[in-house]
């Protein structure tokens, strides 16, 4: 968007009540400069019918604006820069005041939802699940929901406490294992109820297959990262008015997606692989089975065609492959410290009962 100086007229002027004397060529104020002529290219104020329908007049002034002509004098006054500045330090202070470390990884976040809101939405999704899978759930006698509750009883009853915050202690721990054919799947919600899809199980192979990734859902509540989601609305909500405000919502939405929702997102996959592993070691499963899962779980992926193209890594929302083995085969010895401290040497073998 190109900025023309309106250099021929005082700021007095200006039919707006301004310090700002840069107007936008082509845009609406052109028209509030008596003798400026559009430069060649640029396109000049058309007066629509719509816009003659949404005229107001300032108090205490004879003139009449349209709406665009105030949403611009707005944006490129010194007022917008004002509020922007307002806005900004308010929401800075209330980040400060809110900011909170994530067990493992000690990645610091912003946490502003409150735990009301994860039980909320939890008890939305879980309701919702149960809906659509009604008919294929598997009963409680099952062997496959018995091998699921066990796994995810070894993983829960005594973890270390540094990987079980507060929020984790007095969870009611459910297991819900829906027979599907649908893309491979399991989830946690934040009030403790497991979902797991049959679909999965042959990814899983084995009792620490499925361990890693029940792990890696449970790791996910550990660090409230659905929490750490909602906390970015308000601030999103923000940028897509101002966004709406300017008339370019889509390509700030994108960037916006761009630069903060997607880094994210895979931020959080890999600290729930990195805290996942952490609790199935503790729990007495060999981590070595971690990254052999996940290679598992992207081959399965590309056969359904979900697994986005490797060339895309920074467009995509999960750590890439070759990324997540790598991290996960970097964290082994720590992981193996663990299983150690945990006196699994006692415990017997690794278990890697197959289904
Ligand atoms: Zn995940």
């Amino acid at each position: 968007m190109k900025i023309q100086r309106c250099s021929h007229i005082s700021s007095a002027a200006l039919p707006l009540r301004t310090n700002s004397r840069f107007v936008l060529a082509g845009s609406p104020r052109l028209a509030a400069c008596p003798q400026a002529t559009a430069p060649s290219g640029a396109r000049t104020f058309h007066r629509s019918a719509q816009a003659r329908q949404s005229v107001y007049r300032r108090f205490g002034e004879n003139r009449y604006y349209t709406l665009n002509e105030r949403r611009i004098a707005f944006l490129y006054s010194r007022d917008v820069l004002k509020w922007a500045a307002y806005i900004g330090g308010f929401v800075g202070i209330i980040a400060v005041a809110n900011l909170d470390r994530a067990p493992v990884t000690q990645r610091l976040r912003v946490i502003l939802a409150p735990s009301w809101l994860d039980m909320y939405l939890a008890r939305s999704a879980e309701r919702s699940t149960i809906k659509s899978y009604r008919n294929y759930i598997l009963p409680d006698g099952h062997p496959t929901v018995r091998k699921v509750k066990e796994i995810v009883k070894r993983l829960t009853k005594n973890p270390p406490r540094d990987l079980w915050p507060d929020h984790m202690r007095n969870i009611d721990w459910k297991v819900t294992v829906i027979n599907s054919k649908d893309p491979p799947n399991a989830f946690v919600l934040a009030n403790g109820h497991v979902f797991v899809f049959t679909s999965i199980l042959p990814i899983a192979r084995n009792d620490a297959g499925l361990a890693t990734v029940l792990s890696h859902e449970i790791s996910h509540v550990v660090a409230r990262h659905i929490a750490e989601k909602t906390s970015r609305v308000p601030v999103s909500l923000f940028i897509s008015l101002l966004a709406i405000s300017a008339g370019i919502p889509n390509s700030i939405t994108n960037l916006q997606n761009l630069l903060f929702e997607l880094p994210s997102s895979r931020a959080q996959e890999a600290e729930a692989d990195a805290i996942g592993l952490m609790l199935m070691s503790s729990a007495c499963y060999n981590p070595a089975d971690a990254p052999q899962f996940w290679s598992r779980m992207e081959q399965a992926m590309r056969q359904y065609g979900l697994a986005g193209s490797p060339r895309f890594d920074f467009l995509q929302t999960h750590p890439s492959d070759e990324k997540r083995r790598k991290a996960l085969i970097d964290l082994q010895s720590q992981a193996l410290d663990r299983y150690h401290m945990a006196g699994c040497d006692q415990y017997g073998s690794f278990v890697s009962s197959m289904f």
